[in-house]
């Protein structure tokens, strides 16, 4: 049974446009990476609001502000945005990214689906065996054979229940689930995917790629890696799980030195949401400082532009001078008549005064096709 979201022109959500596609398995090719930055240039000269900050000149691919529905798209609209630090608060930009990362997405949503706590199929299970699934984010990352996961540290951080069950639940749920029975629109779309990648009929053409075939190998062995599980927070920070992930992504990339000279090897970042402002900033500021001169690249789906009082900087980005310089620098900017953000000595930002209201989806955009 195939059961569509409803699809949306892409036109008038200003995602950019190529006139001939690449094809999405080309997407994190190192070519299309280096091509695709230097055609975005011209197309991020338009339609910044605001041209009194700092930063400006560049702006990257964005869809409109304000709005909270979420969209379908073509991958082939979808530009590549690395990371960048001069977006702006309140700026929304999407970044394409391949077959595996949208699996990875999916795998993600599945492990916060509400369902899961307490699926329709399911007896109701007790208050004590509930679920505590805190986190409003899950980030992954697939390095070597492994998959990377952690979600946020402090108040909402993920509990150990989640981190034991939360896999098999998904797995159980998957056998069990009848086409169309699942939850209306995306998560219904994403059992369905994930379950198709288990049965060996999830495809990218004609084959499953070997790199989805390793992710189904790594869930039905259950082998994941995952971070900051219950990890609380002195200081009512939090850091994000996409920042947490930097621990092994950096390990990864000093274990597997790149000619310099090479083009960087992408390294993408799934996730349940997009990066909030300061994530995306800090992903951008460690591509340069860091992973450079390493040969690598972070890449994630973009960002919904938030900036969020309490962040928490990975010590990644704490123990490289330049790159916390950069970061401060950075947060400077934000400061106005009635605003003030900091960022202590232990890397958490704080705000003091009035917050902007910013009413961003916080979801990476949607695949229209119903197999990849
Ligand atoms: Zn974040």
């Amino acid at each position: 049974m195939q059961s569509k979201m409803p699809k949306r022109s892409a036109s008038t959500g200003n995602i950019n446009r190529r006139s001939q596609a690449a094809p999405i398995h080309r997407v994190h090719s190192e070519t299309a990476l280096s091509r695709q930055r230097t055609e975005a240039e011209p197309i991020q000269q338009q339609s910044r609001k605001n041209s009194s900050q700092r930063g400006q000149s560049n702006l990257l691919a964005k869809i409109s502000v304000n709005s909270q529905e979420s969209r379908t798209y073509r991958d082939s609209d979808v530009e590549v945005n690395p990371p960048a630090i001069i977006v702006r608060q309140g700026e929304e930009t999407h970044s394409r990214r391949d077959v595996v990362t949208r699996m990875l997405d999916r795998i993600m949503r599945l492990l916060l689906n509400p369902a899961i706590k307490e699926p329709q199929t399911e007896k109701k299970v007790k208050p004590k065996d509930k679920f505590a699934i805190k986190t409003p984010h899950l980030a992954a990352v697939k390095l070597g054979k492994d998959i990377h996961i952690a979600g946020n540290s402090g108040d909402k951080r993920v509990r150990e229940l989640h981190q034991k069950e939360g896999l098999n639940r998904v797995l159980v749920l998957v056998e069990k689930l009848e086409h169309g029975a699942g939850d209306a629109g995306r998560y219904e779309k994403d059992f369905r995917k994930l379950e198709m990648l288990l049965q060996a009929r999830y495809h990218q053409g004609e084959d499953i790629s070997d790199e989805l075939n390793q992710i189904k190998v790594v869930l039905e062995g259950h082998l994941l890696k995952w971070h900051q599980v219950d990890k609380k927070e002195s200081d009512k920070g939090s850091v994000h799980g996409e920042m947490a992930l930097h621990g092994p992504m950096l390990n990864h990339a000093k274990n597997n030195p790149r000619d310099k000279s090479a083009p960087k090897a992408p390294i993408p970042v799934a996730g349940v949401k997009r990066d909030c402002l300061f994530c995306q900033w800090a992903h951008a500021i460690l591509n340069e400082h860091v992973y450079a001169d390493l040969g690598y690249e972070i890449s994630t789906a973009g960002t919904h532009g938030v900036p969020f009082p309490n962040w928490k900087a990975p010590q990644e980005l704490m123990e490289n001078n330049n790159a916390l310089i950069a970061f401060k620098e950075r947060l400077q900017d934000l400061n106005h008549d009635g605003t003030l953000w900091t960022m202590d000595e232990a890397g958490k930002v704080t705000l003091d005064g009035h917050a902007e209201k910013i009413n961003n989806s916080h979801d990476p955009y949607e695949s229209e096709s119903d197999v990849e």
